[in-house]
This record gives C-alpha cells, sequence and structure tokens, in this order.
C-alpha cells in the first residue's frame, strides 16, 4: 500500500512555524506582516479562494486586506492601486486574484507589483531568480510540492523525474526546483507522445495537467513518489459531483507514496502563500522603502536578498 502523503498536516505544521515567523517579524521591529488581495469582478470561484486565503491568514498573525474592485474597473485604475500598495510600507505582500476581468493585461498587471512584494512568485524578476537558482519569492503550489517531496525524499540527485505539464504556475517552476536538486528532469505536455512509456521510467512523479485521472496505475513504476497536483470537478452516476486529480490513485498501490486529491498539495498552496507573505516581511526589514512606481521598482529589484528553498519558510542565502 503506498503511503499518503498527508497535505493538511504538513500545511498546518508550516503554518504553525509561519506564526513563529509572524512573531519573530514583531521581535524584530516589525509591526505585524501584511498581505493586500486583489480581487476584480464577480467570479464566484476566486471569491472563494480569496476568502479561504484570507481566513488563513488570521490564524498565522498575518493582517490581511481584501480590495474588491468592480468588474468595470479598468488597467490604469488597477495599475494605480499596486503602485499604492508597492509604496505602503504596511503591505509585505500583493496577490491579485487571477483570472482578471477581458480588456486587462494580467502579464502587465503581475509585473507592476515589486518583486519584493510578488508573493505568488510569478513576477519575472522572481522567475529569472529561480531559473538562475539565486532564490527570490518561489510559486505557491511549486514551493508546496517540494516541501511534500523533501517529507520522502532525502536526495534527489541522479532521480529520474517525470513533469507532466509545464504551465509557467506550477509545471515550469517545479521542473526548476527539482533541477536544482539535480534530479534528471523531463518536462512533458499535451504534445508529448508515449507519455506513460516516459512516466513508467521515472521515479518521481508531478502531474499538472488537468486531466482527470490521466495517470493510470500501469504509467507508474514499483516504489515512485507520485504528486498529483490536478483539480478537476467530475460527474457521479447520481448526477452529483465530486473533485478529482490526475491520477488514478486507487490503482496506485505499488507507489512508494502518493499524494490524495483533495488533501495534498492544495492545502501546501495556501500555507506556503502565507509563508512566503512572513518571508517578505521579514526581508523588508533588511531592504530600503518600497518602490512607489515601475522606475523605482527596478532599484529594488537589484537589493532583493536572494532566498533558497529550505524545508518550511524560505530563508535568505547568507
Ligand atoms: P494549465 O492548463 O495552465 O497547464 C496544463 C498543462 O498540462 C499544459 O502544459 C498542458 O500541455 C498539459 N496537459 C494537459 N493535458 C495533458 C495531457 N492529457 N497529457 C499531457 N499533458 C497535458 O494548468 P495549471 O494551471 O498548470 O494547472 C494544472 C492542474 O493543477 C489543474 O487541474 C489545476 O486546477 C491544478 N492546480 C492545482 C493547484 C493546487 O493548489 N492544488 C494549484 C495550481 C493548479
Amino acid at each position: 500500500m503506498a503511503e499518503l502523503i498527508d497535505g493538511r498536516a504538513q500545511a498546518d505544521a508550516l503554518n504553525l512555524r509561519t506564526a513563529a515567523a509572524a512573531v519573530e517579524f514583531h521581535q524584530r521591529g516589525g509591526d505585524v506582516p501584511g498581505l493586500a488581495v486583489i480581487l476584480v469582478g464577480e467570479d464566484p470561484a476566486s471569491d472563494i479562494y480569496v476568502r479561504r486565503k484570507i481566513n488563513q491568514c488570521r490564524k498565522v498573525g498575518i493582517h490581511s486586506a481584501e480590495h474588491r474592485l468592480p468588474a468595470t474597473t479598468n488597467q490604469i485604475e488597477l495599475l494605480r492601486l499596486i503602485d499604492s500598495l508597492n509604496g505602503d510600507p504596511s503591505v509585505h505582500g500583493i496577490l491579485v486574484q487571477l483570472p482578471l476581468p477581458d480588456g486587462i493585461d494580467a502579464a502587465l498587471v503581475l509585473d507592476r507589483i515589486a518583486p519584493a512584494k510578488d508573493v505568488d512568485g510569478f513576477h519575472p524578476v522572481n522567475v529569472g531568480r529561480l531559473s538562475t537558482g539565486t532564490g527570490g519569492l518561489v510559486p505557491c503550489t511549486p514551493l508546496g510540492i517540494m516541501m511534500l517531496l523533501d517529507s520522502v525524499i532525502d536526495d534527489y540527485r541522479g532521480l529520474n523525474a517525470v513533469v507532466i505539464g509545464k504551465s509557467n504556475i506550477v509545471g515550469k517552476p517545479v521542473s526548476l526546483l527539482l533541477l536544482e536538486r539535480e534530479a534528471r528532469v523531463t518536462v512533458t505536455h499535451i504534445e508529448t507522445r508515449e507519455l506513460s512509456e516516459i512516466t513508467r521510467k521515472a521515479d518521481i512523479v508531478v502531474a499538472a495537467a488537468g486531466a482527470p485521472h490521466l495517470v493510470r496505475g500501469y504509467w507508474i513504476k514499483p516504489g515512485a513518489v507520485v504528486i498529483d497536483v490536478g483539480i478537476s470537478r467530475v460527474a457521479n452516476p447520481d448526477g452529483t459531483t465530486k473533485i478529482v486529480g490526475d491520477c488514478a490513485t486507487h490503482e496506485l498501490d505499488h507507489a512508494r507514496a502518493v499524494t490524495p486529491v483533495p488533501g495534498g498539495v492544495g492545502p501546501m498552496t495556501i500555507a506556503c502563500l502565507l509563508s512566503n507573505t512572513v518571508q517578505a516581511a521579514l526581508q523588508s526589514l533588511s531592504q530600503p522603502d518600497p518602490p512607489t512606481n515601475e522606475s523605482d521598482a527596478k532599484v529594488v529589484r537589484s537589493d532583493c536578498t536572494p532566498m533558497k528553498v529550505g524545508q518550511g519558510i524560505a530563508t535568505p542565502v547568507q
């Protein structure tokens, strides 16, 4: 029977470390770590995600400020709000809930967030730091995936890791993190031929395709570790619906360890957002004033202290 990697328990443990780090921030002269969450429009799923994130903030001692903007908000108004949050010293993390309404360029909006406050890790500066292995804020889902993997793998060197999916928020960053640990990484996607032949040779499979039960038992070699990132809602025969992942977990008894869906990667994603926020707050204690506009942001970008991913809170590279 494969070990179930308990994402809820690991998220709880990470939240305890984050709460302790929030206290440390205060002891070192900071006030309260602050997260600003921007939600534009009325998307019901986004509404649920934002509420969940805000509730969790309270539990770990982060002050959260919600900025709900009507769907009619234009790009300039949104950029102005980000500029003002960039310049607000009580805000250490800024999160723009995606998707944004039509007519707003998401890439432009995400690029406007000061890299030091980019707790989602989507800014090109943080992406660049990740790809060069020089730290920065790491995207939450890949960071959580690595923590789950770390709970069952000590040494990645030479392991054959296969990532299914090449998105900017999961597939690409998790591939870079695995590469950083010196795994032999194969990134696959919708156009990859004979995918099951590739996964069958893997010691680690990270499935982030959004394709329900794509990964079957015969795709996985005995003893492999499988991380299921996918979240899909599917219909039951009785007309109700349920959430399933990318892996047919009931066929994976021969794996060494697997993450369940729900209760695997999902809880870790939010816990990593909180961790990133407190980490950004701690970093702000040793950084100059945050930028107030895009040109000022360039100054701070070059001053970002590199961080490395560790067990729990990302720690500055000394
Ligand atoms: P995406 O749609 O941006 O990317 C999906 C990737 O999978 C693409 O690169 C695509 O080429 C590949 N792909 C799709 N179908 C495939 C197939 N049949 N075979 C091989 N490759 C295939 O999605 P995303 O944003 O990376 O998210 C992926 C999944 O992870 C979704 O189900 C999403 O809901 C879930 N997700 C979960 C969390 C979490 O916190 N648990 C966070 C982010 C995303």
